[in-house]
């Protein structure tokens, strides 16, 4: 058994996870911000996984987090959401300081399309995450896909409007201003229920803008699966990330925009990316599985 931390902006959700990816025990905790608060808020969920097996933890823990992050020193930087700034903060080792474990850093997409391979079984797998933002995670072939400057899979900055509006990373008219967490929250403001939710709750009702809304968007991730499946072409695209909870209804509005942008293009449509293209299943703390159990892999 090992330890799995995914390390979010506002939560840090452990659990302990046996070998092929059973979940034994979870816990969750606010995140606090910078260096300290960070510390404290995986120690304190460390205390509770331990507290739910008898104070015994497995001696092995692995960490997804946001930002840049050195795995040989196990070091992370540029976690902004988090409070890390742009020097090295040595987590691995503050946090085997405390606890006595090994530990291991990974970003946290890559833990997350780790913990999708292992869940899902398939070796050769695209993990499109939407959550704020837009981003891919490759394994490919069995061998996680991180690059050469660690930017495999960074769909979301793919512009696809030269007038598009101005996004974060400097570029105009990105894919991730069409199709992700934030696209959804600014085309379909919402109180109470999470904007994606909403949205699909108010199309399916047949409200004529939140059907226009939707279909924008599905046709956005569309994109970012054809992107997927023309330059690496992977057995399977996964959806993940907050907006998957959705759930079936956002698997039935990608795949028919799947297949309405593959209706004209018999060379599109003998790729079948709409049947390739599923959702995790459940609500399994995906994150978490794959930061205990990618290890050194890829
Ligand atoms: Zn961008």
């Amino acid at each position: 058994m090992r330890v799995g931390l995914d390390i979010g902006a506002t939560k840090v959700l452990g659990a302990v996870i046996g070998d092929g990816g059973t979940v034994v025990a979870q816990a969750r905790q606010d995140t606090l911000p910078g260096p300290d608060g960070v510390l404290e808020s995986v120690t304190t969920v460390l205390d509770l996984l331990a507290a739910g097996l008898d104070g015994a933890l497995p001696p092995h823990i692995g960490i997804g987090i946001p930002g840049i992050v050195d795995r040989k020193r196990g070091t992370v930087s540029h976690a902004v959401n988090l409070g890390l700034g742009g020097d090295w903060f040595p987590l691995a080792d503050r946090l085997a300081d405390r606890s006595g474990a090994s530990v291991i850093v990974e970003n946290d997409l890559n833990a997350a399309t780790w913990g999708a391979h292992v869940l899902s079984g398939a070796d050769d797998l695209a993990y499109l995450a939407l959550g704020t933002g837009l981003a891919a995670g490759l394994v490919l072939s069995g061998t996680l896909r991180r690059g050469a400057h660690g930017a495999a899979g960074e769909i979301g900055h793919v512009p696809v409007d030269p007038a598009g509006g101005l996004c974060s990373c400097g570029q105009r008219g990105c894919l991730e201003l069409l199709a992700s967490g934030s696209a959804v929250a600014a085309a379909w403001p919402a109180t109470g229920a999470p904007s994606a939710e909403a949205l699909f709750a108010a199309a399916a009702d047949g409200n004529p803008q939140a059907i226009a809304a939707r279909d924008r968007f599905a046709a956005g991730v569309a994109d970012a699966v054809r992107m997927l499946g023309l330059a690496v072409d992977p057995a399977v695209i996964i959806i993940g990330g907050g907006v998957a909870h959705v759930g079936e209804p956002l698997l039935a509005a990608v795949t028919a925009a799947l297949r309405a942008q593959a209706a004209p293009s018999p060379f599109l449509a003998a790729l079948d990316l709409a049947s390739r293209t599923t959702l995790l299943p459940g609500a399994a703390p995906v994150g978490a599985i794959g930061a205990a159990l990618i290890g050194n892999a890829g």
